[in-house]
């Protein structure tokens, strides 16, 4: 007998379960992937491709627990022209695996989708009209919207009967009270071009406040949460009772903190400055204070551990980077211990976050009187595992907590399509 599923499949065999969902994060030139199997929310695969569109594109295809696990990284070069083609080559590498995209196992595609403004506040199955909202977005989000929409296009185009969720980097964030979001400026001005606080790597934020709670014990309702995402884009986060606060980015990413190659927080007069002191246009001002500035404008180097290496040898400059790094980060710390009232821990996560024991260390150095402490040997072990790093004495919570972005876009994306899902596939010719 033919199966008829909600996904428009036909099948002779008995009815799968849709039970997998890739996980898509479409740059401007480069597309992440991962499969995962939410059965056990294991990983099956993981890619990237990058440089897309030139001569010197590479696609690194892993194969995990599924289909060709423990076989190794696969690597392809040689020009790949477009999203359409990098998602194919990717389609291929997975079918390679037994883990095709046609397969009906498949129940959704997540995208990361960084900018959702003030309407989205939720994973959101993406229609026309969906698509047509990220599309107004893009003017608040021109480097990071277009990309989404090229990557939303193209998986469509590949698999038109499945449901497309679309996870927001700002969702997390809709939360925040006016006082947190708005910007003192004139507010009509502000409303005709949507200029307000939205922040951004919701889901790491969102992912690490939840697993932080779950480290002390604790519901999430019953816990406030400093997260510090530390990666080469870095921001911050005050959590109350499992919903934010408030951020440090705003309008755009560049806000907050020092980052690896962002400047974070800035006198806007120096924007002023630079283009009628400095004689320097819009575009260049953009392009100082978003690539040239941060770690990399302070010290030439944007990678924490090269830093250190030269803090090491004795490196003025990289200690001065350092130490602005610093400061800024236990500025953001204070304010949001203020924000909150009570702290009961402070997270931290991403590349940085997750690694560096210095970072950590000089961070929570002289908070004593917050009730933050870092125990020296718990900070040096190194681990994938999230895990607290302050002594047992301290009032506050110290702890490191790896995220995990595409595990959350999966687990978002997929309780979301397994809810709209008629029950059983059984039932669906009714
Ligand atoms: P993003 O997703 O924003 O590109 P990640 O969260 O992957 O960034 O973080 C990347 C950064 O993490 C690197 O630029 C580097 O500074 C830092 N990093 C990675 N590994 C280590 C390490 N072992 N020690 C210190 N810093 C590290």
């Amino acid at each position: 007998m033919t199966t008829p599923t909600p996904y428009g499949n036909e099948s002779t065999a008995a009815p799968v379960e849709p039970h997998r969902v890739l996980v898509l994060n479409s740059g401007s030139s480069s597309v992440k992937y991962q499969l995962l199997d939410m059965r056990d929310r294991s990983r099956l695969a993981s890619g990237l491709v990058e440089r897309i569109g030139e001569e010197t594109s590479r696609l690194v295809h892993t194969p995990l627990t599924g289909g060709g696990g423990g076989a190794g990284p696969r690597e392809r070069t040689g020009r790949i022209a477009d999203h359409d083609a990098a998602l194919k080559a990717a389609a291929e590498e997975l079918a390679a695996d037994g883990l095709g995209l046609d397969s009906p196992e498949l129940a959704a595609i997540g995208h990361r989708v960084v900018h959702g403004g003030l309407k989205f506040s939720a994973p959101t199955v993406i229609t026309d009209e969906v698509l047509k909202e990220i599309e107004r977005l893009v003017p608040v989000a021109p480097l990071h919207n277009p990309a989404n929409i090229t990557g939303i296009r193209t998986a469509q185009a590949l698999r038109p009967d499945l449901p497309q969720v679309a996870v927001f980097d700002t969702a997390f964030h809709t939360t925040m009270p006016e006082s947190a979001a708005r910007y003192a400026i004139d507010v009509e001005t502000a409303d005709a071009h949507r200029i307000r606080r939205y922040g951004f790597h919701g889901t790491s934020h969102a992912y690490v406040s939840r697993k932080t709670a779950e480290l002390l014990g604790k519901a999430p309702e019953d816990v406030n949460v400093i997260v510090l995402h530390l990666g080469n884009g870095a921001s911050a986060s005050a959590v109350a009772g499992g919903r934010c606060v408030e951020t440090s980015m705003g309008l755009t990413p560049l806000e907050g903190l020092v980052m690896g190659t962002r400047s974070g927080d800035i006198d806007p007069a120096v924007v002023f400055h630079l283009k009628r002191v400095a004689g320097m246009s819009t575009d260049e001002v953009d392009v100082l204070l978003n690539k040239r500035s941060g770690l990399v404008g302070l010290c030439g180097d944007n990678d924490m551990r090269e830093i250190r290496r030269r803090i090491e040898e004795g490196d003025e400059q990289a200690a001065l980077a350092f130490d602005i790094y610093i400061h800024r980060l236990k500025k953001y710390i204070g304010a949001y211990a203020a924000v909150l009232g009570r702290v009961d821990a402070v997270a931290f996560t991403a590349g940085v976050g997750e690694n560096s024991a210095p970072v950590r260390e000089a961070a929570i150095a002289g908070l004593e009187e917050f009730g933050l402490a870092v125990d020296a040997g718990l900070n040096a072990v190194r681990s994938g595992e999230p895990r607290l790093i302050s002594p047992e004495y301290a009032r506050v919570a110290v702890a490191v907590v790896p995220t995990d972005e595409e595990l959350e876009i999966a687990d978002q994306a997929f309780a979301l399509v397994e809810s709209l899902r008629p029950q059983g596939l059984g039932q669906v010719d009714n």
